[in-house]
């Protein structure tokens, strides 16, 4: 029989392979596999619902990572999918694969994080399962949200001449990783170093607690703006651009000057890791910011949002993806996203 690595196909790849041909039933299955979320038709309203899990040594690393840190991004990594649909979250279902290893004491330490997340999103942890692990401790949440069906956005929906939207900064949660990986390694060569964390706190902080971004999908619907196509940020922009952009036949010129990369990303990315901070834009991950396009006619009503960058606009598909470099040149976008495997 024929054997096919993993690697040859990628995530993505992987994904589409497994899914394809699979049979949808019923009429109420709006959407599945494909977005961030699946979409249920309910009579009035869309349910969405997305499952996303964290798995110990693969997304986190425990001994930089405080459980409750940790409880807090489960919940938030999956709100930011029921955002990235423009959606509300209503209820969350938490499963864990735990070991011995950890005690009573730890665990709740854990589900306080995860507490504080369901009261920061308004959310009801309503369920889950609970297994053992032989090795590392795994997380997987479930979340469900509700959105009225003409406010729904899909990555497949963008049209072209939208402007492209940003959240909030691109690139921290990366330089966190980094910063923290590097103090793990300094600290595994001699225990009696101190990790250097002093004035990192804002990247460290930008990896550990991470936030899905409710607060613009309130301040979207009080502006009256209905995103033409939207997507969360979990593999760095240039991924979720080329997702926008293939699923919505598309190309898209994005202007490096004006990607929102924070002070201290930018410091942090020059100073101690001596990488590029577009790099760290572009293909870092876990920022969960969002991405999102308008219709122009809505520029206006989000030019003065200060945690709104527009950063391109779509074109036709024939002059694919593009960025526009400040020195003036144009080049073609590289899309790197994660490679799990
Ligand atoms: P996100 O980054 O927003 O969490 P993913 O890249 O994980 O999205 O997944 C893309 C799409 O593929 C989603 O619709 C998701 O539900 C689906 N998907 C991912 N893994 C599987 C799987 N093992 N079986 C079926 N569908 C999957
Ligand atoms: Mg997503």
């Amino acid at each position: 029989m024929k054997r096919t690595e993993i690697s040859a196909l990628g995530e993505f790849g992987l994904i589409k392979t497994l899914t394809q041909n699979t049979t949808i039933f019923h009429s109420e299955t709006v959407k599945g596999v494909g977005d961030d979320a699946a979409v249920m038709d309910l009579g009035d309203k869309y349910l969405v619902t997305s499952t996303d899990m964290l798995v110990e040594g693969i997304h986190f690393d425990l001994s930089y990572y405080p459980l409750k840190h940790l409880g807090y991004k489960a919940i938030a990594v999956n709100v930011s999918d029921i955002a990235a649909m423009n959606a509300k979250p209503k209820q969350i279902l938490v499963s864990i694969a735990i070991s011995n290893r950890f005690s009573v004491e730890a665990l709740q330490e854990l589900y306080e994080g995860m507490k504080i997340a369901c009261q920061n999103y308004q959310v009801d942890l309503v369920g889950g399962d609970t297994t053992s692990s032989r090795s590392g401790l795994v997380l997987s949440v479930s979340v469900l949200g509700m959105v009225e069906k003409h406010k729904i956005a899909y990555r497949n929906t963008a049209q072209k001449g939208d402007i492209i939207c940003v959240t909030g900064d691109l690139g921290g949660a990366y330089a966190g990783l980094q910063i923290l990986e590097r103090e793990k390694q300094v600290f595994l060569t001699n225990p009696d170093m101190q990790p250097q964390l002093e004035g990192k706190d804002f990247v460290v902080k930008r990896q550990l607690r991470p936030e899905a971004r409710m607060d613009i999908i309130h301040e979207l619907e009080e502006l009256g703006v209905v995103p033409t196509s939207m997507i969360d940020i979990s593999d760095g922009l240039a991924s979720e651009v080329f997702h926008i952009c293939t699923q919505s036949n598309l190309g898209a010129m994005i202007y490096e000057d004006k990607l929102p990369i924070a002070q201290e990303t930018y410091d942090t990315a020059i100073n101690d890791l001596n990488i590029s901070p577009v790099t760290c834009a572009l293909n870092g991950g876990e920022d969960y910011e969002l991405l999102f396009t308008i219709k122009q006619e809505d520029y206006e009503k989000i030019k003065n949002h200060p945690d709104i960058s527009t950063i391109g606009y779509t074109t036709e598909p024939e002059k694919k993806i593009n960025l526009a470099m400040r020195a003036g040149n144009v080049i073609p976008l590289q899309a790197q996203g994660w490679q799990h495997f």
